[in-house]
């Protein structure tokens, strides 16, 4: 079915290329490519083309939905276009992931996490909530099967690979293109209580942190030093921490922005910034039950900086990836879904603008390197919803609010309500317990060659073969 939906966008699209549909628009816009009003002959040429991207930068929002990203669009002006709107072909992926079991016909999981959704692009396979690309299982404490992933398989072509994300480098999205788990907290080798048949001493690969610095890639960039600071033990490298086996490894080891910017030439690099998850660009008021604060603009500005934007981490990454032979490079904004699960509008905001930021990077370095393939897209999506600035009385929101003045001078009114009753006819708690993720489909936007395969609504596996796998 998916193939069938494939083609079918594919065959519309000729048909526009045919009738000459891109032509008599042409007069409208002067640069239609970085518009917002559709895709410019150019582009569509491109993005039809047969031969292969030679570079791949993917880009992804964790938590961006619809309602995320046109938070952070209103915010910074309703008439103002986002960065993301110049990437001229869109579609729409569903993300459910499957429930345990045994056999194929496992059932959907409407509402996904971060791991399983990441291992359908990286690996273009379902599998089960928590997982790293591995596939499913009959639960979570029994392992599923290694599935190769499109970082290795750019490997395997010779092309340099490098992910970058504001999460730990651990955390499950950048693990899952470079590593393989059965459940996504056993991050460092001191944290293998819940995949003990997966550590080293027990003839497994070794924890997310000791797989990636054994897959030896180019750049690593992101949060997480506490993990790497944790000792391996078993295997060759027992004793030594995992930053030394990195190091041992051949990578550069950086720990500042300014560290960062200096570092040149083609030898690895591994950059953490942060003992954790890196800081936030933005702050706010604090979401709060009923029509929430009196509205007020976020604070911006707030990242210190020691630790290096989303941004400059995406520029120094495709400075060091660029090659002959191309590469692979996954970029996340990783706090849009932190920041929502705390009902944080101001934070979700910043990491979104922030992350727009960085598409700007990938756009800047395509329009130099035109063989460059962009993929930009949401893991699943998240708690974060518009609601009515009016609301008083009975109409007032059930979940957690917040106000925001926009810089158009509006009240900009978020509400997030998955999560924090205490059971029925009750309200809710005082302060916002974690929201959830949401099962709607994802947006994705696309340019360059190879753009086109993400037209008409998608699965998030087929991702996979677009980028590359
Ligand atoms: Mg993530
Ligand atoms: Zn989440």
């Amino acid at each position: 079915m998916q193939g069938e939906r494939r083609n079918l966008g594919l065959g519309i699209a000729a048909a526009i290329v045919a009738m000459g549909i891109g032509t008599a628009f042409g007069s409208v816009v002067l640069d239609r490519s970085e518009s917002t009003t559709g895709p410019s002959d150019a582009a569509l040429k491109k993005a039809t083309s047969e031969k292969p991207p030679k570079n791949v930068i993917f880009l992804l929002g964790d938590g961006m939905g619809v309602q995320e990203i046109t938070a952070a669009r209103y915010y910074q002006g309703a008439a103002e276009p986002l960065t993301v709107d110049k990437l001229p072909f869109t579609g729409f992926n569903t993300t459910w992931s499957v429930k345990p079991g045994a056999g194929d016909d496992l059932l959907p999981d409407y509402d996904p996490d971060s791991a399983s959704t990441a291992s359908m692009w990286a690996t273009g396979k379902k599998t089960i909530d928590e997982r790293i690309s591995q596939g499913p299982s009959t639960a979570e404490d029994v392992p599923g099967k290694t599935l190769r992933t499109v970082l290795e398989n750019a490997q395997k072509r010779g092309q340099r690979v490098g992910s970058v994300t504001t999460a730990e480098v651990t955390d499950a999205t950048p693990a899952s293109i470079a590593s393989h788990m059965s459940v996504r907290v056993c991050q460092g080798p001191e944290n293998m209580d819940n995949c003990p048949l997966e550590t080293k001493q027990a003839g497994g690969l070794g924890s997310i942190a000791e797989q990636e610095a054994d897959h030896q890639l180019d750049v690593l960039l992101g949060g997480g030093q506490g993990r790497f600071e944790q000792t391996i033990t078993g295997g060759p490298d027992a004793g030594k921490t995992v930053l030394q086996s990195a190091q041992e490894n051949g990578a550069r080891y950086v720990t500042d922005a300014a560290s960062l910017d200096a570092v040149s030439g083609h030898e690895p690099v591994l950059g953490l910034f942060s003992p954790g998850t890196m800081s936030l660009e933005w702050s706010g008021p604090a979401a709060t039950t009923g029509k929430g604060n009196a509205p007020v603009a976020c604070k911006e500005g707030q990242r210190p900086p020691e630790q290096p934007s989303l941004a400059a981490m995406t520029s120094k990454a495709l400075e060091l990836l660029k090659n002959k032979k191309g590469f692979f490079l996954q970029v996340e904004g990783a706090s849009i879904d932190k920041q929502d699960h705390l009902a944080n509008a101001c934070g979700q905001i910043g990491e979104t603008v922030a992350f727009n930021r960085a598409i700007r990077q990938a756009l800047s370095f395509q329009r130099n390197n035109p063989r460059t393939l962009i993929v930009v897209t949401a893991d699943h999506s998240m708690a974060n919803q518009i609601v009515t600035e009016d609301a008083e009385g009975s109409t007032l929101p059930t979940g957690y609010s917040a106000n925001l003045l926009t810089k158009d001078g509006q009240t900009l009114s978020l509400t997030y309500g998955t999560s924090g009753y205490g059971g029925p006819g009750s309200a809710p708690t005082a302060s916002p317990p974690s929201q959830q993720h949401t099962g709607a489909v994802v947006p994705v936007w696309a340019k360059g060659p190879g753009a086109i395969k993400v037209l008409g609504t998608n699965d998030e596996t087929d991702l996979f073969k677009t980028l590359g796998g």
